[in-house]
């Protein structure tokens, strides 16, 4: 350009407004302010959460656990979002909230510990077969257990820690965040709050966790589709610390930053957050089946509500009237957070979709 002013243009420049500051909300701001747009996170909710703060983010175990018994479609996608994690972490304000630890997986019988390892390594994962001698050395417990396996493949974020870094570097990258804003109204390209204020941008991404109101539903139809799952978690004392995940059918040990948590229960449609003893003395009376005298509760016990999808898999992309979908994360929000946030910048800056991540369409449900 000669004579007149310098004008710096930015060619993909685009105004995007995220509803929800969960774990969701929070990593998609962080990715498209990264891929360069100009982003307003809009949270109902404190900036400061805890455990009790109404949020699945904020209750969570924070298990970063791609590799399962289950079968799935999906299965690659969940170990991209794994590897993700891994790049990062490096430098972010949160590195020191994860871990990648790998987990002991305990399953009834040997052959299902080989299948287990058989899958791992399908997928190009290192798992391997652990002796009962090799089970106490990965996990530092006593007790004698036959079938288990270790997978590298696995880690921890510890959610509150996460959460907190995860604002830092929205705020220091320059996402534009607005606390206790309750968004009542949302289209492709505007969001209202209760007391009327409009924000406009190119695009609006949903991410209410459970708490879609009426009116998002009616934006973007497929969150009718998301069920409360109730989870209670509770801090538990052991003799050492653990490293690796504990992973036991419908029980796990998750060692976090500064407690190891034993989990975890599963009610649909309950969207309280009451602490059952009952059912949390029934998840330890599982460990002591595993562990006897090995896992002590401690008094902290607390529950969340999950978003649970009809297959427990994300609904990621444009929805109804064109708001991009960012839902329905069920039990593995925190896992699938980094590959929603690359999905979601994907849509956002009209980049290729891979097949493998347009099988993550909220239209899915739809069609079936
Ligand atoms: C007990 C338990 C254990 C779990 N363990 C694991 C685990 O080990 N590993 C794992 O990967 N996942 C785990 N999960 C699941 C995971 O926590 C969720 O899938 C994930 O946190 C969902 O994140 P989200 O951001 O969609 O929802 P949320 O964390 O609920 O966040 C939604 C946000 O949207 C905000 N919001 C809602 N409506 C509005 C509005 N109208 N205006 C403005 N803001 C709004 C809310 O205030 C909230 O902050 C667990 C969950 C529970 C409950």
């Amino acid at each position: 350009m000669r004579g007149g002013p310098i004008r710096w243009t930015w060619p993909f420049m685009k105004d995007v407004i995220v509803v929800g500051g969960g774990a969701i909300g929070l990593f998609c701001a962080v990715r498209l302010r990264q891929g360069g747009a100009r982003v307003w996170l809009l949270e109902s909710g404190h900036e400061h959460p805890t455990y009790y703060t109404p949020i699945a983010s904020a209750a969570a175990a924070g298990m970063i656990a791609p590799i399962s018994n289950e079968p799935s479609v999906h299965a690659t996608v969940a170990l991209e979002s794994f590897d993700l994690w891994r790049a990062m972490r490096r430098g972010a304000e949160w590195e020191d909230a994860v871990r990648f630890d790998g987990a002991v997986v305990v399953r009834p019988s040997q052959a299902e510990a080989a299948a287990f390892v058989a899958k791992a390594a399908q997928l190009g994962r290192k798992a391997q077969i652990l002796s009962a001698g090799e089970f106490r050395k990965r996990t530092g417990f006593r007790a004698k257990v036959d079938h288990a396996l270790f997978v590298e493949a696995e880690g921890t974020a510890d959610p509150l820690r996460m959460l907190t870094g995860l604002g830092m570097q929205a705020h220091a990258l320059g996402v534009l965040r607005f606390y206790d804003t309750d968004v009542w109204e949302v289209t492709a390209t505007t969001a209202t709050t209760h007391e009327g204020k409009v924000f406009e941008a190119d695009a609006v991404v949903l991410a209410p966790g459970v708490w879609a109101n009426d009116a998002m539903i009616k934006a973007a139809p497929a969150l009718k589709q998301v069920r409360a799952g109730k989870g209670m978690l509770a801090a538990v004392a052991l003799e050492a610390g653990l490293g690796p995940n504990l992973r036991a059918g419908e029980i796990y040990l998750a060692q976090r930053r500064e407690d190891v948590v034993l989990g975890s229960t599963l009610e649909f449609d309950k969207f309280d957050r009451k602490v059952d003893r009952a059912k949390i003395a029934d998840l330890h009376s599982a460990a002591e089946r595993l562990l006897p005298g090995e896992v002590t509760l401690t008094e902290q016990a607390w529950a969340g509500v999950r978003p649970m999808s009809p297959d427990g898999w994300p609904m990621i992309g444009p929805n109804g009237e064109g708001v991009l979908l960012a839902a329905g994360h069920s039990r593995d929000g925190w896992l699938m957070a980094p590959i929603t946030a690359e999905i979601i910048t994907a849509y956002v800056f009209d980049n290729e979709i891979p097949p493998e991540w347009a099988a993550l369409s909220p239209e899915r449900f739809e069609q079936s």
